[in-house]
């Protein structure tokens, strides 16, 4: 086992060259980007033009494809992932643990004779069926006919998957119920992309955008991640288990010389991310930046944006390759939002804006007072859904992991609000004010230097890193998403509530229509109408500050501090009506939702709290008590022979911290057996649990981690039983 004691093995750095042509000269990247995907340009060495026709449509707009279609691109499919080497075709899904799920079949089949055939049909294609038991389904399949299939997702291009354990062709698939009851991440999403679609539609239209046939979301997702060496990593059982330290002693020099931040990415590392990268871009995953995150051992990668479907795909497949990857470099890459304490932790920072068919972003101003009319009501629109629904998209970032992160000063606090950036900000108060009133909208705008606005994109540096919300020049970034979430169940959540805002604004709309169209005066007053009505939701200052939790707290805003209090908004059919309406998630969704996520806390925080003890009790205390045993020895020795030692004053020390340490374990196993006795895992007891959970056994684990903080720093770091944080954040280059 590695310790704090051992000096960590440090293998050779592994170099990986950009793949060789056929003349032995290193490729270039859009030669290969995307050659493991089977995309149009694939398809239409294979498909009839016909085919690939209905294919394009299919995968830009959605739709279905019927089953002799699914036939030939089966076989077609089939064709390509064999010649590429693949032996085996898997359904790929999300289900709520958050990873993804694949379960792998052979393309080898027997014929009639017996005789070994490669087969893949469109039914195999268009559907599968996992053992759905053992997924988390909130009791919706307690029931004997609520099984669950995936059915592939053909906007989501299928790829190839090369590893050390083979070649394999990945199918993106939803995964639902006999009934129709979404069992994952994915469903949600893609239902809120349609409803979107079409009330940004009816916006445009009731704009005079008559051209526009169709609006979609697209989405960047930055992925922050910690990297540990393996063999320490290993010999924690806390990040084994948990994915976090529940033990570490600050080591003598943190984050706070800032000299992390942007630095010299680490040998190693980049070397990590290098080999990454290319994986990447083979499966067509578009990362385009990486950078040193702010705590040591911290590090980001971001992509090139994409529709939100694919994006959210693609940020799944990023922290897969991060780990099969990492584990290459020897590195154990932890995507856990709190990893280790006194240091910041992780987010996935989801960058999110609504582009039409014309290809024009709907979040950029404009250059001409029409086009800034437009952009002003679909922030508006956007404002109005997060002001509405700001607890649901509170409640769609809940995890046990960012609950170390929300409101930590490091990442926005569990409060929603909108930042918009000075100028944004000075023009929707004048507009709200009423400034312009009794003039025309194209004078008004004059007036208000909404003509500024086309320099907000270049302007808004903002880096107001306290804001959950903030619109970054032409998107909004919604940071409050952890590093370890999916990126398709929160953007399904946003999604939705910014349909219901445009619904709101679309009926203000069409209630000032003149066949079928709105002035742009009229235009301008339901702009202050609806900027007016959301004002509460908008905040430029600190947002760690205490002012700001006062402040909220008089505004009306939610500030739901931890999951357990968040959970319970699934369940609260007033706050979740609008997903419903909007027919993102039905009301068992909801239901089978928040026993998933109930469940989930506890299961977590358990398997935290039972290896915080084994290692209290197996490694620590041991350790503890070893050294004290010298130290009693020694003191008796010297008191024998007359010498002078600090043995006995050490001794009583050490001997006070391992009491207070180990009564802080037994006090934290008795309550641990109480909260979890009975039934307390029952169904109907899940809330009741879990809050207990918080409440009453977090503040005993952080007891408990505290004292054996101050041990370690008493402890021989040669007796200490786990890798240290400086071992584990401070490694040799
Ligand atoms: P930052 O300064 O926050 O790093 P970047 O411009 O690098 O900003 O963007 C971060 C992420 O936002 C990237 O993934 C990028 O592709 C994405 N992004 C940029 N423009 C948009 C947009 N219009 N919609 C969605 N995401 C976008
Ligand atoms: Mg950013």
């Amino acid at each position: 086992m590695a310790t704090g004691k051992t000096t960590p093995h440090i293998p050779a750095v592994r170099t990986i060259e950009r793949p060789r042509n056929l003349d032995g000269t290193l490729s270039r990247v859009p030669d290969f980007y995307g050659s493991n995907v089977f995309d149009l340009r694939s398809m239409a060495k294979k498909l009839s033009s016909h085919d690939l026709d209905t294919m394009s449509k299919v995968m830009k707009l959605g739709g279905k494809i019927d089953s002799t279609l699914a036939e030939r691109v089966a076989s077609a499919a089939r064709e390509w992932a064999i010649e590429k080497g693949a032996t085996h075709y898997c359904h790929w899904f999300q289900p709520q643990t958050g990873t993804t799920a694949e379960k792998h079949d052979a393309f080898l089949w027997l014929d009639k004779n017996g005789h070994p055939i490669e087969r893949f049909t469109g039914k195999e294609l268009l559907q599968s069926e996992p053992d759905a038991s053992s997924f988390p389904s909130g009791g919706m399949r307690s029931t004997f006919e609520a099984r669950g299939y995936t059915s592939w997702d053909p906007s989501s291009p299928m790829f190839m998957m090369e590893t050390e354990n083979g070649r394999t062709l990945y199918i993106p698939s939803v995964f639902i119920s006999y009934h129709g009851d979404a069992l994952d991440f994915k469903t949600p999403l893609l239902r809120s992309n349609e409803s979107l679609n079409k009330e940004a539609v009816k916006t445009l239209h009731l704009l005079g955008e008559k051209n526009v046939t169709n609006v979609v979301t697209n989405v960047g997702a930055e992925q922050e991640f910690f990297v540990v060496a393996r063999d320490q990593a290993m010999a924690r059982p806390d990040i084994r288990l948990s994915g976090r330290t529940v033990f570490g002693k600050r080591p003598a020099k943190g984050q706070e010389l800032e000299d992390h931040y942007f630095g010299h990415i680490p040998t190693r590392v980049q070397a990590f991310i290098n080999e990454l990268e290319i994986e990447l871009y083979k499966v067509g995953v578009p990362i385009k930046t990486r950078h040193n995150e702010v705590a040591p051992g911290q590090f980001e990668v971001a992509p090139i944006f994409e529709g939100a479907n694919i994006a959210a795909d693609h940020n799944q497949l990023l922290m897969k390759v991060l780990r099969t990857v990492g584990a290459r470099h020897n590195f154990t890459v932890l995507l856990h939002e709190k990893p280790f304490a006194g240091v910041n932790g992780s987010g996935k920072h989801v960058n999110w804006s609504m582009s039409d068919s014309t290809g024009r972003n709907l979040l950029d101003p404009g250059n001409t007072p029409h086009q800034n009319l437009v952009f002003l009501t679909f922030l508006c629109g956007t404002m109005q859904g997060i002001f509405d629904h700001a607890n649901v998209l509170r409640a769609s970032v809940a995890s046990t992991g960012n609950d170390h992160r929300l409101g930590a000063n490091e990442a926005p606090p569990a409060i929603i609000s909108c930042f918009l950036g000075d100028t944004l900000d000075r023009i929707l108060n004048a507009i709200e004010a009423g400034k312009a009133d009794n003039v025309s909208a194209e004078k008004a705008m004059l007036d208000l230097g909404v003509n500024h606005l086309q320099h907000v994109a270049l302007d808004n540096t903002d880096r107001n890193r306290t804001s959950p919300f903030a619109f970054t020049g032409n998107k909004f970034e919604f940071r409050a998403v952890g590093s370890s979430a999916s990126v398709s169940f929160p953007t399904a959540i946003l999604n939705a509530a910014v349909t219901s805002g445009l619904t709101k604004v679309n009926a203000k709309l069409a209630a000032r229509a003149k066949n079928g169209t709105v002035s742009p005066e009229a235009i301008f007053e339901v702009l202050r109408d609806v900027i007016r009505d959301t004002h509460n939701i908008r905040f430029e200052g600190n947002g760690y500050s205490q002012e700001w939790r006062d402040e909220a707290a008089r505004r009306g805003l939610g500030n739901l501090a931890d999951t357990p209090s968040a959970l319970g908004v699934w369940t609260n059919k007033e706050q979740t009506g609008f997903l419903v309406e909007t027919g993102t998630l039905t009301g068992s969704d909801l239901e089978s939702r928040a026993a998933i996520q109930w469940e989930r806390y506890i299961k977590q925080r358990l398997i935290e709290l039972n290896a915080a003890i084994e290692m209290a009790q197996t490694g620590i205390l041991p350790a503890a008590l070893g050294y004290l045993g010298e130290l009693v020895n020694l003191g008796e020795a010297s008191a024998r022979l007359h010498i002078s030692s600090p043995a006995q004053k050490l001794a009583g020390e050490i001997g006070q911290l391992t009491v207070r340490f180990e009564n802080a374990l037994t006090s934290l196993r008795t309550s641990l057996e109480r909260v979890t006795s009975g039934d307390a895992l029952e169904h109907h007891e899940l809330p009741k649990t879990a809050k207990e959970i918080a409440v009453q056994l977090l503040p005993k684990l952080e007891e408990l981690r505290s004292t054996a903080d101050l041990l370690e720093a008493v402890v021989p770091a040669s007796k200490w039983p786990y890798p240290t944080y400086q071992d584990m954040l401070f490694p040799a280059d």
